[in-house]
């Protein structure tokens, strides 16, 4: 209801002073429909079950500072020629102090709950005024919206008791109390434009036991005080600037334009991240974005299972640190219908809440959302849900679907980009992986004996290299199965791979035989390293019970050396080792 110029122009004029959290509260003390916003923000299931009887700080806590700041920032609803709206906006006020007066004599209802009831008792007067002078009708009955807000216990019962029959005497506790409150306004002057005589109203007056003139006096005081506070005046806005300002603005409503992002620069800042190493950070970056450059106030990014129907959120960007507590919620028919159409033409589509309320908005407590499709060629389709119900702007499909759209486009092409990038990454390592064992294969390693050999011509650092083959490995086989002998190869293989330095190259040569490049290696080093090899193989196989030991031909790299002639000599020297009775390594004779 900053939406009413007179509370706008307060805050402008407090604009050089930061809005502090008192302050805020302050503010939100006196604007029904901002208070009605952040109350069913705070009440959306999806941030979890809430405590009933809420007032106002606790309200506050709740959402925290960030989003009042962004709910008090609405659009103007101009005063002029709203004298009514004007009028009901005191007298909600007034009822609120009544009402905290009237609870803090008696024991039925918190004095701050009071307030709040108070404050937002003639809500379905706030809408109907709202909807009168933006030209539109407000659909549906009352007792719907109350359940699409969430409104929380006793305020929903007080609302529906008071408002269901307006004649009648209310039937609650609470309703009894605020309907004496709104009396006690109506006497202090601040009627709700349903005119009663003031004789009718003290007459009503004399069932309370008190004196409702001094009452009323006092109670004036108060809204002059608490409008004061704010640098508002409580002498109706003559003609000051206030309505030529006015006039300038003859239509009330939520006029604000969207906000229009210059959506090249947002595009070409996401797709020039070099940051997309995972599918988070770019539905992250993506959600964020919108919401800091599309104007919305929350950005949510659900995934969609087809299966089951439902939708998951998987990230949300609201402006708090609330967490989402339900995360896994059915759209209603409607909504399935428009997020399937939204998927088959890869274009942005706005749902809108639709009474009696079910489905995705009414879970998040929104009255529109924009939905934008993401990843339609993904076995689990996504959306960017976006909506603006906190600052009551509305969405204007026809110039925001495009950059929207493209926004989507956008985070789809990252998400294909990653998938190729990782499908690359899979199918080179797949080309280079030895699938039992997971050891680099024979072709890698040929490739690094070739490149090493390379290094040590120029460098003429030492190279070295390992043939090892497992000890009668067609025994075991035979003794304890072929998929033991699986066992031991991987065993055998993972040990290996332990022992040795990240700079080593280590290969599957072939069934039961390795190879291991040893670059920057002397053959006595070399040597130490095989001794631990045979020690670490033995004292694996023992762990899994089964008889590994290996035989190791070492042989070191000469300048004449070629792949073949170096690989050669090492299966020599293994030869070698083999006549010698196994598990043993021998060095090659060149090096004699
Ligand atoms: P030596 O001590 O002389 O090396 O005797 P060996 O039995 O290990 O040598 P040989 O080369 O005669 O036999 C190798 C055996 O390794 C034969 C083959 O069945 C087995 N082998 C090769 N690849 C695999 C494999 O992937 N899994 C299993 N379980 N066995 C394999
Ligand atoms: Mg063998
Ligand atoms: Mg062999």
């Amino acid at each position: 209801m900053l939406a009413l110029s007179d509370l706008r122009r307060s805050i402008q004029r407090k604009a050089t002073e930061p809005l502090n959290a008192t302050r805020a509260l302050e503010l939100l003390h006196l604007d029904p429909l901002v208070t009605l916003r952040l109350l069913r923000l705070a009440t959306t299931p999806s941030y979890g079950k809430q405590a009933t009887a809420l007032t106002l700080p606790m309200i506050a806590n709740m959402v925290g500072e960030a989003v009042i700041r962004r709910a008090l920032d609405v659009p103007v609803v101009a005063t002029a020629g709203a004298e009514s709206l004007r009028k009901l906006w005191l007298h909600s006020i007034a009822t609120a102090l009544a009402a905290r007066a009237l609870a803090q004599g008696t024991a039925d209802l918190d004095p701050e709950a009071a307030y709040l009831a108070g404050l937002l008792h003639d809500l379905p007067q706030w809408l109907t005024l709202l909807a009168e002078h933006a030209g539109s009708q407000h659909a549906g009955p009352f007792e719907n919206w109350v359940r699409h807000w969430h409104l929380p216990l006793p305020l929903s019962e007080i609302l529906l008791d008071l408002n269901g029959k307006s004649d009648g005497a209310p039937n609650t506790q609470g309703g009894t109390l605020i309907r004496a409150a709104e009396l006690l306004a109506e006497l202090a002057g601040f009627d709700d434009g349903l005119s009663r005589s003031p004789a009718a109203l003290l007459q009503q007056f004399a069932l309370l036991d008190s004196e409702p003139l001094f009452a009323a006096e006092q109670l004036r005081r108060e809204v002059e005080h608490v409008l004061d506070a704010v640098g508002i005046s409580l002498a109706p806005s003559g003609t000051n600037a206030e309505v030529a300002d006015a006039k300038l603005q003859p239509t009330i409503g939520n006029l604000a334009a969207p906000v229009l992002p210059s959506t090249p620069d947002v595009l070409l800042g996401l797709l020039g991240s070099k940051r997309w190493k995972s599918y988070r950070s770019i539905f992250m970056e993506g959600t964020v974005a919108a919401l800091r450059h599309f104007g919305f106030d929350r950005a949510l990014y659900v995934t969609w299972m087809r299966a089951s129907g439902c939708v998951a959120v998987r990230y949300k960007a609201d402006l708090s640190s609330r967490r989402m507590v339900e995360r896994w919620i059915a759209p209603s028919a409607g909504e399935t219908e428009k997020l399937a159409d939204a998927l088959a033409t890869e274009r942005a589509v706005l749902l809108s809440a639709t009474l009696p309320a079910a489905g995705l908005l009414h879970h998040f407590g929104m009255d529109e959302a924009l939905a934008i499709p993401i990843n339609r060629t993904f076995a689990t389709p996504a959306f960017l849900l976006l909506d603006r119900t906190l600052s009551a702007r509305n969405i204007d499909l026809p110039i925001e679907e495009g950059p929207a759209t493209l926004l989507g486009l956008t985070i789809s092409l990252l998400n294909e980009n990653l998938l190729l990038k990782r499908r690359q990454q899979r199918a080179q390592k797949f080309a280079v992986t030895d699938p039992l064992t997971r050891l680099f294969n024979r072709r890698h390693g040929v490739l690094a004996v070739d490149q090493e050999l390379a290094r040590f011509r120029r460098s003429s650092r030492p190279l070295t290299v390992l043939m090892i083959d497992l000890d009668e490995f067609k025994k075991l086989n035979d003794a304890f199965g072929h998929l033991m002998g699986d066992v031991a190869l991987r065993t055998t293989a993972d040990v290996m791979r332990r022992t040795l330095r990240k700079s080593d190259t280590l290969c599957r040569f072939g069934g039961e035989e390795f190879l291991v490049v040893l670059p920057d290696t002397e053959p006595q080093d070399a040597s130490i390293l095989a001794a631990r090899l045979f020690i670490a193989i033995e004292a694996s196989g023992h762990t899994i019970g089964l008889p590994t030991t290996a035989s190791i031909g070492l042989a070191s790299a000469q300048m004449d050396d070629t792949i073949e002639s170096l690989l050669a000599r090492a299966d020599r020297a293994l030869y070698a080792s083999k006549s010698l009775g196994r598990n043993r390594f021998s060095v090659d004779a060149a090096i004699d």
